[in-house]
Order: structure tokens, then C-alpha cells, then sequence
């Protein structure tokens, strides 16, 4: 019989488990990819991600076709239309069966649940797999069944069940024996803002030897480089885990073949690293906890009393990089020159948007969402309340980043600040971080700080205090 393998977050052949299992159910395959601009306005997806999307399908699309599987392209404007586009296909097809990675956002958990439903009228079945984590959202509980909280101990029961698994990525399908004819695939004509992602290549093997080289020469220093934004330390692989062009499995497979010892070593850098997935997996199973989350709540409630500012200058400052703190200012226009943060950059950057400015958080989660290439609501929804101190964090809200002394610490030569605010090369390193303050100041073009950071900070706790005592 025919089986349908309909693409979402998931854009790779090798370790896919709705593929895998398609291959093994079913005599003859087709795949689907659906484009939905509509829905990618609503939620904000940045240009440059769809981009990716756009260069990496036709890759796909030659994947499966070696597979013997021919990939269908369709557009339709949001998540409303989706069930009966599935439903054409598959009647059109002869298929009987359907099968996808499950995405654990609240409105595609609504679009599943709204086609399988469609689809079981028409007697097609309709089955979604656990893919995208190593250990599927829901799982890691505490041992009252609860989901965790806090990250330590989540972090503990995941090592746990990690142990006791060994996950392995799965192997790539066999070719198909005899394919599906399709006349009428469509061509791959995503229509969505144009951007350019080029700077991030898309091929299946270069994508993997980036893995490999990040796990072979970098992972060993990762825990003393990761924080240094000059520095390339980190893996760069968020955009290629967000559209799933790579899964988590994979990562940790080469991971534990360059360093089995890892789990043993936490002070490593391979075992900091793999923290960070663990950090990934902790937010998506969050959402899936707390599904509220996705509906726009903080996750600690008391946190929605926080009398937070409004100020579009302030926000528009923030946004375009103009806030006279450098390091502020570099990382936010590293961002919208190339879709890239990195990620103690998003965390000051996240710091100084909801605690100097007390700008609400989803003002600067919606920001990011918008402009970068590895958006993704988990972790990105994660990232911002934790910044903001309404999330999951096991520190109190009076944790307020110093960007100054965050500048220092993190780009001390102003390496960083340089090579993105080209009117302060000429600022001695003494001054990079206090531009303001450099007797030459008038000759450069540049704002002076739009807050004191002093007193921001103040108005902060005290603004947390009084909505933490209204609770
Ligand atoms: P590496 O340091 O090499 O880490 C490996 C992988 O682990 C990453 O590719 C990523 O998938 C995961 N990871 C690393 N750090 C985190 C983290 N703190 N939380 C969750 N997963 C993590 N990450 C996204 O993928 N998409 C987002 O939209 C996003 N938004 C963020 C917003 C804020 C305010 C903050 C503070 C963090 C955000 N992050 C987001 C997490 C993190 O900044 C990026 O994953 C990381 O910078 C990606 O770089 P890398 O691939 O070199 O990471």
C-alpha cells in the first residue's frame, strides 16, 4: 500500500524516524512539503530562515528521489487549509496512510490533531513519532510523574534515561523497489519575503562535516571558549537542528565517538556541549508541560503583575542597535545583518531589553523570532523568560546583567564591538566599553547611553518586588 511522509521540521533523510518507519510499513512511498506564508507571518518567522527552507528542499527533493520516493510541493496560505490539502493529495494518490514527526507548538499540535481527524473520515491513517529530541518531550518526569521545573534536576533524570537508552540515529531508508510515478510534483516556489541565507550552506555533507570538525577540534575547548563572541567556539548548528536538517541523535552520536567519556566528565568541554542540547530538549519539554507557554503566559504567573514600560524609542533603539552600550549595540546589529546571534550575546542582549529598558519580553521575542535563522518558539520563548525572569530559572529576578561589565568581561579587547560598530574603531580599548566617556567622543557618531544603568537596574528589582508582593 501507499504511504505518505509529509515534512515539516524535519528536512533530512538519514535519522528520521516518521521516514523510517513509513519505509518499513509501506510497499510505495510519497513525500509532501506544504508551504504555509501566512502562518510564518503570524508567528514571525524571519526571511532568512525561510530562505534555508527554500534552498534546502530541492536538496531534499533529490535525497528522496534517489530513495525512490518523489517529493509533492504545495502552498496554501496558513494551517486552516492544511487538512484538506492532505486529503486531496492522499485521495489523488491512492495513499492510505500518513505519517510525520510530531512539532510540539500549541497551533501545529492543532493542525495534526484537526488533519488526522479529516483523515480518519476518509479511512486514512494518520500516525505522528516523537523525532525531534533524544528523549521524546513528556518523558523526563520527576518521580511523582510531574514535569521538572528547574534544569539541574531535569538535567539529571535526562542523564539518567540517556545512559539507560544509548539512542542511535537511524539509518537512511531503503531505495524504494518500485516508485510512485508522480506527474505533477510542483515546483518549489516558496512566496515569502526574499532574504539571503548563503552564508550557511545547505548540503547534507557539508553540514555533517561541520558536525564533525566542531566535535574533532572545538568541543574539547568548548567550556572556555563558548563565551567569547570574537571567538568562533561554538558549534553554529541551531539552524540546521531548527529546520531539522540535523537531529539532536546525530550530534550526540559523533559526540560520543570523539569523547565515550563524556557523561563521566562534566567538567569537559564535550560534556558542556551536551548540556546545551540538554538545555534544548528541557524547553521542548516545557512545552509540551506547560502549553500555555505558547499562548503568550509567562511561566511564573505572578511575573504578568510586572508594570512594564512602554516606549517604542526605546524599543526602536534596542532594535536597530543605538543604545550607546557597544556590546548591546554590536550583537543586536550582528543580528540584523546576518540572522546570527551569539548566544551570550542573546542573553545580555535579552537582559538589557527587559531589565535596563523593562520592555516585556515577548516585544524582544518576537524580535528575534523575526530576524534570526535559527528561530525556534522553544527555545527562543525559553531563552527570553529566562533573561526575564519570568521563566524557569532557579535565580531570583534581582539577577540584572551590567552590559558594561558584561563587554568587559566577554569582548575585553572590544574585538567583537569592532568588527560590527565600524564608528568605534578608532576608540581605544580603555574606552570601547564607555565610548561616551573617551575624551575624543564628539569626533565618532555615536548615541550615549539612553539609560543609566544604575538606576535602571533599581527601578527593575523594585518594579519584580512590588508585582511578586501583589501576587
Ligand atoms: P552550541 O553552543 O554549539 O550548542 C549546540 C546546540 O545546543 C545549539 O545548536 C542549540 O540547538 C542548542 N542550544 C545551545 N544553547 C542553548 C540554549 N541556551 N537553549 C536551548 N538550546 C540551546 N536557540 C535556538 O536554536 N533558536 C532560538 O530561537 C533561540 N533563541 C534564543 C533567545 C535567547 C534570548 C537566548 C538567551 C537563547 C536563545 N537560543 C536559541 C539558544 C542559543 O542562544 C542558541 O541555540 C545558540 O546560540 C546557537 O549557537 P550554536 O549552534 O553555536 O550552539
Amino acid at each position: 500500500h501507499i504511504g505518505l511522509v509529509w515534512f515539516r521540521a524535519d528536512l533530512r533523510v538519514v535519522d528520521n524516524t516518521a521516514l523510517f518507519i513509513a519505509a518499513e510499513q509501506c510497499d510505495q512511498l510519497i513525500a509532501l512539503y506544504v508551504s504555509t506564508p501566512m502562518q510564518w507571518h503570524e508567528h514571525h518567522v524571519a526571511p532568512i530562515q525561510v530562505d534555508l527552507l527554500r534552498r534546502r528542499l530541492p536538496i531534499l527533493q533529490q535525497q528522496l528521489e534517489a530513495l525512490g520516493i518523489p517529493l509533492i510541493f504545495k502552498e496554501v496560505a496558513d494551517f486552516e487549509q492544511i487538512p484538506q490539502t492532505l486529503l486531496e493529495v492522499s485521495s489523488k494518490h491512492g495513499v492510505s496512510h500518513v505519517f510525520c514527526n510530531k512539532q510540539y507548538e500549541w497551533n501545529e499540535l492543532q493542525r495534526d490533531d484537526k488533519t488526522g481527524h479529516r483523515l480518519a473520515q476518509e479511512q486514512v491513517k494518520f500516525s505522528v513519532f516523537d523525532d525531534s529530541c533524544v528523549i521524546a518531550p513528556g518523558k523526563v518526569q520527576t518521580q511523582k510523574g510531574e514535569a521538572f521545573k528547574v534544569f539541574t534536576p531535569f538535567r539529571r533524570e535526562w542523564l539518567k534515561q540517556f545512559r539507560a537508552l544509548s539512542p542511535t540515529p537511524l539509518p537512511i531508508p531503503e531505495p524504494v523497489e518500485n516508485p510512485v510515478v508522480v506527474d505533477e510534483p510542483g515546483q518549489i516556489t516558496v512566496t515569502y519575503p526574499s532574504s539571503d541565507s548563503m552564508a550557511w550552506p545547505v548540503e547534507e555533507e557539508t553540514i555533517r562535516q561541520r558536525l564533525v570538525t566542531f566535535c574533532y577540534e572545538k568541543v574539547e575547548d568548548y567550556h572556555q571558549q563558548r563565551d567569547i563572541p570574537a571567538i568562533d567556539g561554538t558549534s553554529c548548528l541551531s539552524p540546521y537542528l531548527a529546520l531539522g536538517m540535523l537531529s539532536p541523535r546525530q550530534c550526540i552520536a559523533v559526540l560520543m565517538a570523539v569523547s565515550p567519556m563524556c557523561l563521566d566528565a562534566p567538567e569537559s568541554g564535550a560534556f558542556s556541549w551536551l548540556n546545551e542540547i540538554i538545555w534544548r530538549e528541557f524547553y521542548r519539554h516545557l512545552l509540551v508541560a506547560y502549553p500555555d507557554l505558547c499562548r503568550g503566559q509567562p511561566f511564573q504567573s505572578w511575573t504578568q503583575n510586572v508594570q512594564w514600560q512602554q516606549s517604542s524609542e526605546l524599543l526602536s533603539a534596542w532594535q536597530h542597535g543605538l543604545t550607546g552600550f557597544p556590546i548591546v549595540d554590536a550583537a543586536m546589529r550582528q543580528l540584523n545583518q546576518t540572522g546570527w546571534m551569539h548566544n551570550r550575546l542573546r542573553m545580555i542582549t535579552a537582559s538589557f531589553l527587559t531589565k535596563d529598558l523593562l520592555i516585556h519580553w515577548q516585544a524582544g521575542e518576537q524580535w528575534f523570532m523575526s530576524k534570526l535563522i535559527d528561530g525556534d518558539f522553544a527555545s527562543n520563548n525559553g531563552g527570553w523568560q529566562w533573561a526575564a525572569s519570568t521563566g524557569t530559572d532557579a535565580q531570583p529576578y534581582f539577577r540584572v546583567f551590567n552590559p558594561t561589565t558584561q563587554g568587559e568581561r566577554f569582548d575585553p579587547k572590544g574585538e567583537f564591538i569592532r568588527t560590527w560598530l565600524h564608528e568605534l574603531k578608532d576608540v581605544p580599548d580603555k574606552y570601547i566599553h564607555q565610548p561616551h566617556l573617551w575624551p575624543g567622543s564628539e569626533q565618532i557618531h555615536y548615541p550615549k547611553p539612553i539609560v543609566d544603568h544604575k538606576q535602571a537596574r533599581l527601578l527593575a528589582i523594585s518594579s519584580f518586588k512590588i508585582a511578586k508582593e501583589a501576587q
